[in-house]
């Protein structure tokens, strides 16, 4: 059996010299603890990246089962070490495939959208009808970096001046939503909570 804590700082270790944007500890530790307070057990994930945060989320209560998708095939492939190692085969569903390819007929108590930013009112919007009529949509990175405050002419790089504008297109697409209620929060890089009305 592994320990905990040491394959978790593992995976931390290797997030940090690969580049490779897990939760920040704030941001995971919130979403920790939404899991327990609400009682979620069955949640989808769009963007698993090497599999920390649901790893992490697994690990809230041997109850809970996660569907989680990743396109990139390194970090696919490391999420499903990562997922071994833990022995959470049996509770991760991990998908390799585009989200947009990925058509799930299941109900779900959590969707967490972490994937590609400039996507997240489609990621939404598709994903929003595999939610519970209960359900939680959480959004991370909702401040990018801090960036989403900047003025756009501070920001020098075109790609990123193009990203914080879809990300502020999000934010008033929730804001204006008639179908969900958004909480936005100051926690990690920015969270926002989206509960059906
Ligand atoms: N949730 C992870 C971090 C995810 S990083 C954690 O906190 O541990 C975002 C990931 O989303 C990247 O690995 C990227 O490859 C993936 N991604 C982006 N767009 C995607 C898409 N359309 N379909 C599947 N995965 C996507
Ligand atoms: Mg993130």
């Amino acid at each position: 059996m592994v320990n905990t804590n040491d394959a978790l700082k593992e995976i931390e270790l290797y997030a940090e010299e690969n580049n490779v944007p897990i939760m920040t500890k704030e941001g995971i530790t919130f979403l920790t603890n939404y899991i327990k307070k609400y009682n979620i057990k069955r949640i989808l994930e769009i963007g698993a990246a090497i599999g920390y945060s649901s790893i992490m989320m697994a690990l809230v209560d041997e109850e809970i089962e996660i569907t989680t998708i990743e396109r990139d095939e390194k970090r696919y492939l490391e999420a499903v070490k990562n997922i071994k190692k833990f022995h959470l085969e049996e509770r991760i569903n991990l998908i390799y495939k585009d989200a947009f390819d990925v058509n799930l007929t299941d109900q779900y108590d959590l969707v967490f959208i972490d994937a590609a930013k400039a996507q997240n009112i489609k990621f939404f919007e598709k994903f929003s009808k595999n939610l519970k009529p209960k359900g939680t949509i959480i959004t991370d990175n909702m401040n990018f970096h801090g960036l989403v405050d900047k003025e756009p002419e501070e920001i020098k790089s075109r790609n990123l001046r193009a990203l914080v504008r879809k990300l502020k297109d999000y934010a008033t697409f929730l804001q204006e939503n008639k179908k969900f209620d958004t909480e936005f929060l100051d926690i990690g890089d920015g969270i926002a909570i989206s509960r059906p009305i």
